[in-house]
């Protein structure tokens, strides 16, 4: 067995177990592996050992992968910072993007989306934790974000995405997790017209059991499953 079958067994035997022993099931958290910085063979094994979900940040590497691999073995996922004049080629590649976080951006991946005549799925990526240096719209103001585009009629929000700083102990997260769950809770609350939020897109390497904890049904795995990136 190659060690990155192995690697993903034992992630998903986590996920599995985690999600179990806080009365949630296995197959509502989608492991993503997140492949940025590692080769056509890397992803080409991850597809061959069962990994169905692939998360990259950055959208030539991205494309050249997918125009390799295609999208019947694979589901793509967006999870860098994406700027808007890249919007087109996203949509063109993407099945969803984590990381809408303006009015600009998002009407922007509608229009495109439109134009090929796809319905987009995206979730909204806030900046939970107010760092400078990290993309996410404030939670103070994803509510009017979501007033703003809920009516677009070619993208459909799935949910909302976080990165919290980087810790340690995975521990120091979960407030930060469990932020992010509020949120998604109360704009459900809100009964926005064709706005059911069901994904929360969090937890990584280090801090994934706590996601999956307080709620996280995408979890973004890169260093577990590939190890460290150079
Ligand atoms: C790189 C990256 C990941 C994966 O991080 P690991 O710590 O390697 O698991 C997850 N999410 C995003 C947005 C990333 O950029």
């Amino acid at each position: 067995m190659s060690s990155v079958k192995e690697k993903i067994e034992k992630i998903k035997g986590i996920i599995a177990d985690t999600a179990l022993s806080c009365g949630k099931k296995p197959e509502d958290v989608l492991l993503i592996a997140v492949t940025k910085k590692k080769s056509m063979e890397t992803v080409k094994e991850a597809v061959q050992c069962g990994a169905g979900n692939f998360g990259e940040n950055y959208i030539q590497e991205a494309t050249s992968k997918i125009d390799i691999i295609g999208k019947e073995k694979a589901c793509w996922h967006f999870i860098g910072h994406l700027q808007t004049n890249k919007a087109g080629i996203a949509v063109k590649y993407f099945e969803y993007i984590h990381t809408v976080d303006s009015f600009k951006l998002a009407k922007e991946i509608d229009r495109q989306a439109k134009a090929i005549d796809k319905i987009q799925k995206i979730l909204l990526q806030v900046n939970i934790s107010k760092e400078k240096t990290k993309s996410g719209i404030d939670a103070e103001k994803i509510f009017e974000l979501v007033r703003q585009i809920h009516t677009f009629e070619n993208i459909s929000i799935q949910g909302l995405m976080c990165m919290p700083p980087y810790f340690e102990e995975p521990e120091r997260s979960r407030p930060f997790f469990r932020t992010l769950l509020k949120i998604r809770n109360d704009i459900n609350t809100c009964q926005f017209l064709n706005v059911s939020l069901n994904h929360l897109s969090m937890g990584m390497s280090n801090d994934f059991k706590v996601a999956i904890e307080e709620g996280s049904t995408m979890v973004r795995i890169g260093t577990s499953l590939f190890g460290e990136r150079s």
